[in-house]
């Protein structure tokens, strides 16, 4: 019977706002919970201080013996802080985080005990790695897998545990987590895109990749949540009818932040701070029940950490608010789904944003040069960013029915689309003192600082430019963001690369001035990569038609994406760059195979049961509901009955009909399941799973939802659409 639903509906119905206290300013609370710099000069002597910044800076190995300084200094300002265990805090290549946690406390013998904490323990660490996906990288005997200390990313304390940020590496050495590649591919990309810089100022000495994410989210009362096994057990709704409003009315966005939410906002905003995670921006999003949230951006690896980390601490601050978070790309049909855009841009050590359009000619060549690099990059690697996107949840966001194409292209907008046509014009060869005036003066000197078109931006670019940084919005709600900023990042270094020995061997070979070598090099990247500027509607048809003959890739599910990741190309380009190897690579692509498979069979399991012990359960009780009436009627009206219950039985047919596509759906896909189950190959198995299983889930979903509206309410046993988006 439908009781589970009903007394979770009283249950939210009854809920109060929890008051949230704000005695201190946000600005006092900020990063308090951080092994900060600071704090680091007050609990380190000056020589394990100075270690630590010089590993910061330059990526220099920290000794051992000064480790111990180190993790002493922790401990005591950890302890200060009621701390009890330390954690090395790692992220596996599925699910969020890990973690396991160890106490300081140790005994000397003799009865007595104390606080310890080793620079062995702070340096490394051996969890027990068997239960983490590897992919093949750790075979069975030597299954041994190593968390080692980041000191780019600061220790910070959670409840009473020391998190310290770290690398997850098998035996051999070989990334078993998100964190490895990607600070590899950031040192990549600080190497080219220095020596890049250096074009145009030589005091630049470092460059940082910037990441800024906005988190969208949905937020349902936990009571709701519970009542549904498939928001239970796969974060999304397999079936459930549309309501009869949704989103149209776009009330929720410009409504004010719901009492309930906006508390469950200020407090997980006040972890936020506590933990350093410059937190800046909330806001309902377009979707009922749907909301955002983003940071002040930070450099990138310290940006994904921070993403992860409050990707956990939602979920735990939801819990005393009486809410679920859905971080899901698509967690109800019909309605806007979740991404995850990621403002991407790089920084310079003198403090300039190199995607950052500036006051001068020289400094808009640096900006055209770093512009032009990145959409070249995007544009010869267009099917590998789509790849790292790549998810059994983001297929619903992506190129699914309701989803817009699976395609990556660019937006610029007009102004900067002008300066490019231009620059196509430039001269084959040495540039003219006049064709060199004319440039500076009225195509690159001619660019603003703040580019009007792009504070209007086309909002279903995939990756477009936003004025000061590109911005890629194809990312998943659920995804990690050290995937997509490791392919990024390494496509920018790579291409930086090139470019440099373009311009280079042009300046010694052709005996070009510099900047008409950069001219030169720009115009051809201009004209090669024009294929993937866009400036339409990225969610049209038409746009798919075109970029079909434009020859861009559209992948429009997981197994046909992941493929790139293991690309020739790809492969030779990680290696090139020493972003991953070839066992790497290849044990990366096998885990992805394997998720999806498990996540689509786990939702067709989840569906046959809600389908075949919640549906059609309730479907028969209803007929039979009917076919008592229609009897009765028969007693009553004798030969008339049949003008009294023509609808009745009307209604029993239908239901009839449901009930047996149902029902032989369920039993057709799971005799689709047994036969993928048989396939050995990772990637053939996905592709049933992607083409034979999943179909079956639109069918059996149909007739459920048609049941929807058929049964009556009273006794329909699954929390409808409009009561998990409206109700709070
Ligand atoms: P929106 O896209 O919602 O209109 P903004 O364009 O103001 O908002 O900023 C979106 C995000 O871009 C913010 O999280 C911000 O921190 C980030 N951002 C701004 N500048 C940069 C940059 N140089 N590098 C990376 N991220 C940036
Ligand atoms: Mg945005």
């Amino acid at each position: 019977m439908a009781t589970l639903r009903f007394q979770a509906l009283k249950e939210t119905l009854n809920r109060k706002p929890i008051p949230i206290e704000e005695k201190e300013r946000r600005s006092e609370l900020f990063g308090r919970n951080v092994f900060t710099e600071s704090v680091m000069r007050q609990f380190l002597t000056k020589e394990a201080f100075q270690s630590v910044m010089e590993a910061n800076a330059t990526g220099k190995k920290i000794d051992r013996s000064i480790a111990d300084h180190i993790s002493t200094g922790m401990k005591e300002w950890a302890i200060t802080k009621g701390v009890t265990h330390y954690t090395h805090w790692f992220q596996p290549l599925t699910g969020t985080t890990a973690e396991k946690h160890d106490a300081f406390f140790e005994t000397i013998g003799d009865g007595l005990a104390i606080e310890k904490f080793g620079g062995g323990q702070l340096v490394q660490q051996e969890p027990d790695a068997s239960s983490f996906p590897h992919g093949g990288i750790r075979n069975t005997f030597e299954a041994r897998g190593y968390t080692a200390w980041d000191p780019t990313s600061p220790a910070f304390i959670y409840g009473t545990t020391l998190c310290i940020p770290s690398v997850f590496v098998s035996y051999t050495g070989d990334a078993l987590d998100f964190k490895t590649p990607l600070l590899r591919a950031l040192h990549a990309v600080d190497q080219a895109a220095t020596d890049v810089a250096k074009y145009f100022d030589k005091n630049v000495n470092k460059v940082q990749a910037t990441l800024g994410w906005e988190q969208e989210y949905f937020l349902i009362d936990s009571a709701l949540a519970a009542s549904r096994p498939d928001l239970q057990l796969a974060g999304r709704t397999l079936l459930g009818h549309s309501p009869a409003k949704g989103q149209q009315l776009d009330d929720h966005y410009f409504g004010s932040i719901p009492s309930r939410v906006l508390s469950y906002m200020r407090d997980l905003e006040k972890e936020s701070m506590l933990l350093g995670i410059p937190v800046k921006t909330r806001h309902n999003e377009v979707a009922p029940n749907q909301f955002e949230l983003a940071p002040i951006f930070e450099e990138a690896n310290l940006a994904v950490d921070h993403n992860s980390l409050l990707m956990d601490i939602m979920h735990k601050v939801a819990e005393r608010h009486n809410f679920v978070v859905l971080f899901h790309e698509k967690p109800f049909a019909g309605i806007n789904g979740s991404g995850k855009h990621n403002n991407w841009s790089l920084s310079t050590d003198t403090g300039v944003n190199l995607l950052g359009p500036g006051s001068t000619p020289m400094k808009n060549l640096q900006f055209l040069t770093f512009f032009i690099n990145t959409i070249k990059a995007v544009h010869d690697n267009e099917e590998l960013l789509r790849a790292t996107i790549a998810s059994a949840s983001n297929d619903f966001r992506l190129g699914a029915n309701e989803a817009p194409p699976a395609i990556i292209s660019t937006f610029i907008g007009s102004q900067l689309t002008e300066v490019l046509d231009e620059l196509e014009k430039v001269t084959d060869g040495k540039l003219s003192p006049a064709e060199k005036t004319e440039l500076k003066l009225n195509v690159v000197g001619k660019i603003p600082e703040i580019l009007l078109d792009n504070t209007d931006r086309n909002r279903t670019s995939s990756f477009a430019f936003t004025g000061n940084k590109f911005e890629f919005r194809a990312v998943g709600s659920t995804a990690n963001c050290a995937e997509p900023m490791t392919a990024l990042n390494s496509i920018v270094a790579k291409q930086l690369r090139d470019f440099k020995k373009e311009v280079d061997s042009l300046i010694k070979g052709k005996k070009m001035k510099k900047d008409d070598a950069i001219f030169n090099v720009l115009r051809e990247y201009i004209k090669d990569s024009k294929n993937i500027r866009f400036e339409g509607d990225g969610y049209s048809d038409e746009w798919e038609k075109e970029a079909a003959k434009r020859g861009l890739s559209n992948n429009r599910n997981t197994p046909e994406a992941l493929k790139a990741l293991i690309k020739k190309e790809t492969v030779e380009m990680y290696k090139e760059l020493g972003v991953m190897n070839d066992v790497e690579i290849k044990a990366r692509y096998e885990i992805q195979l394997e998720e999806y498979i498990m996540r689509v069979q786990i939702e067709s399991r989840i569906l046959g049961d809600i389908a075949r012990n919640h549906v059609i359960p309730t479907a028969i009780r209803y007929q039979n509901i009917l076919i008592k009436n229609v009897r009765g009627l028969k007693d009553i009206f004798g030969d008339d009955f049949k003008m009294h219950s023509k609808e009745q039985l009307e209604i029993t047919k239908e239901i009839s009909v449901h009930i047996e596509k149902i029902n032989s759906g369920i039993t057709d896909m799971i005799e689709a399941r047994k036969k993928a189950n048989k396939l050995e190959e990772a990637e053939e198995k996905a592709f049933a799973y992607c083409n034979e299983v999943k179909p079956f889930f639109e069918v059996i979903r149909y007739h459920c939802d048609k049941l929807e509206l058929l049964i009556d309410d009273e006794i329909w046993p699954l929390t409808k659409y409009r009561e998990l988006l409206f109700t709070r």
